[in-house]
């Protein structure tokens, strides 16, 4: 057996078939074994000859073949999102169906190769113009839409070389790629992919959150994954701890069985907890509640037995869509998470979209998308967007259990012109007579520096913050979440960070509002007694480990809490805080 200690090798495993150990970044809890699918994209190298007039019939076949290959990928794949619980991918599904038999794109592709091009330059030259002129335009969702017609291209050109892609994925099966976008993982979830490895990523990236919510481990950051692992190799993927065993013998299987026997009594145990208070042993209780980022979640959001929502992901629905709903499918969607809430509260945050959400084409290409338009500068540049989204969740607000989350909030102006925006829908409701919880509270998510310097200011006019430690540790520390290369920069526990969120608390409990934290931190059982000694009142967190989070706030008190909190607030140095946190 051969261990290969951390990231940085180059050594192949093609050849030999023996065991082989890995170690990447753990980024989605779990145990599980599949058979592994590589994915390596191909550049696209397309020789410029000339076709003899002769090849013209055979290469129009052979884009038409295509054509009708990828056609019908699409086709089933839309069937299953419509008997399924993932119907809302069905219209991004159907956008690539509409591109690909465009009668005005194949006519101008089957006179290029009449033209005395091959299939795939014909392919390339219209595909690539047809992208500039989207490109070209000066609205940015139009631009956005770029983007489709390059993977479109790309699947067209494989499907031409008869090139294996992940959409061979099957059930139980191991991704093994570069680097993967939320709509992949949305996708993976969909072929029923039980773990996915990458080489580059960020901890808490959206893919990564996606993957946690379901349920698929994935481990990031494991350099030349690619090269090492063959389609086809039986793999183990650790979520915990980062090992991925390649080939595993024997022994390694029968330990994996014993393992996973563990996994389900651990499982077990906590099933216990369900029903019980979320309360400190001298009797403070914090209130749990689940992030959720499809209507799909509310089902592990009960068997949990979370207290309501405390975050969901709106924005999620346009990613799964490709592009932002209408006010009919955004009702549909709201109204369905209030009434299997109920009575509990649901938390829709507004459409944070742009940064790391930008893959499927949302909201346009930036140098620096992190800093860029993003969450409420972007709906305060698109107030239409906005509008539609208020609009719909003040409609669904009649069982008087929603509240509303602005992400990515900066300053003051960006809260008081939201609220204005709010206002101005609830008067337009009033007038049209249409029932609305008046009363709907607004939060603000506390995510940047700059929220939490302010945030006596802030809290003074909301309702609630929500504290999102994912963004606030990127931003404090200048760590994008998803790159693996400065994955120790970004910590959740360095002081700076802990600061702030100290001030947060501070401020909401001046203005006697509640505060919750919704970022990663929130799952990480090594967090729970600090937050709690630093005065949380909620926390927001992946069904998944929920249960484990109450077995450890039923473990600790209010009192002990408060000293840890004060001790750590003590040390001068992340080290020392790992220390403490018994994370070294
Ligand atoms: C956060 O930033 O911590 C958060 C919860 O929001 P998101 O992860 O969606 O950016
Ligand atoms: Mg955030």
């Amino acid at each position: 057996m051969n261990l290969i200690n951390g990231i940085g090798t180059t050594l192949s495993n093609k050849e030999t078939k023996q065991e082989l150990l890995v170690k990447g970044i753990p980024s989605s809890p779990g145990l599980v074994l599949g058979r592994a699918v590589v994915v390596i994209p191909q550049p696209i190298f397309v020789i410029s000859e000339l076709i003899s007039s002769d090849e013209i019939p055979s290469e129009i076949e052979r884009y038409k073949n295509a054509t009708k290959i990828f056609s019908d990928e699409i086709r089933s794949l839309m069937t299953k999102s419509k008997s399924g619980k993932n119907r809302n991918i069905l219209n991004l599904l159907e956008t690539n169906l509409f591109i690909l038999e465009d009668q005005f794109l194949s006519d101008s592709i089957e006179n290029l190769i009449s033209d005395g091009l091959s299939a795939e330059m014909a392919l390339v030259q219209e595909f690539d113009t047809q992208k500039q002129f989207l490109l070209n335009s000066h609205d940015s969702l139009i631009k956005e839409r770029a983007i489709e017609f390059d993977q479109i291209k790309h699947r067209l050109i494989a499907i031409i070389r008869n090139q294996k892609t992940p959409l061979k994925a099957g059930k139980g099966s191991i991704i093994v790629c570069q680097s993967i976008t939320p709509a992949e993982v949305i996708k993976m979830h969909e072929f029923g992919v039980v773990g996915i490895i990458t080489e580059i990523g960020g901890i808490s990236s959206h893919s990564a959150i996606l993957a946690r919510s379901f349920d698929i481990t994935q481990v990031i950051g494991v350099k030349d994954i690619t090269s090492l692992v063959n389609n086809g190799d039986f793999l183990i993927i650790d979520g915990n701890t980062g090992i991925i065993q390649i080939n595993p013998v024997e022994e390694s299987l029968e330990a994996f069985t014993v393992k996973k026997k563990k996994e389900k009594e651990n499982k077990k145990t906590l099933g216990r907890l369900i029903r019980l208070p979320a309360t400190t042993l001298d009797g403070k209780e914090i209130i749990l509640r689940a992030n959720i980022n499809f209507p799909e979640d509310m089902e592990s959001m009960q068997t949990v037995g979370a207290y309501g929502t405390g975050l969901v992901r709106t924005e999620h629905f346009v990613v799964q869509k490709g592009k932002f709903p209408s006010i009919e499918e955004q009702l549909e969607w709201y109204d369905e998470i209030a009434h299997q809430c109920y009575p509990n509260p649901v938390t829709l945050r507004l459409f944070d979209i742009g940064s790391d959400k930008t893959a499927e084409g949302l909201p346009v290409h930036e140098n620096n998308p992190a800093l860029g338009l993003r969450g409420i500068r972007f709906l305060l540049q698109r107030t239409d967007i906005l509008k539609i989204q208020i609009n719909a969740i003040l409609r669904s607000s009649k069982l008087k259990n929603i509240r509303i989350l602005l992400p990515m909030i900066s300053s003051i102006e960006e809260l008081d012109q939201t609220i204005q925006v709010i206002d101005d829908c609830k008067s337009t409701l009033k007038v049209q007579n249409i029932p609305f919880d008046d009363m709907i509270p607004i939060g603000v998510m506390i995510e940047t520096p700059g929220a939490a310097l302010i945030a006596d200011e802030l809290a003074s006019k909301c309702d609630f913050f929500s504290i999102g430690t994912n963004d606030l540790t990127q931003y404090t520390l200048a760590a994008d979440r998803t790159n693996e290369l400065i994955a120790h920069n970004f910590d959740s526990f360095h002081p700076a960070v802990l600061k702030l969120i100290k001030m947060t608390i501070k401020a909401a409990k001046n203005h006697n509002i509640k505060v919750s934290l919704c970022g990663e931190m929130a799952g990480h059982a090594a967090a729970t007694s600090l937050l709690i000694g630093m005065g949380i009142d909620e926390l927001s967190i992946v069904p998944s480990i929920l249960l484990e989070i109450k077995k450890r706030i039923r473990e600790v008190s209010d009192e002990e809490s408060i000293a840890f909190a004060n001790a750590i607030f003590e040390c001068r140095s992340v080290f020392d805080i790992h220390k403490k946190l018994g994370l070294i």
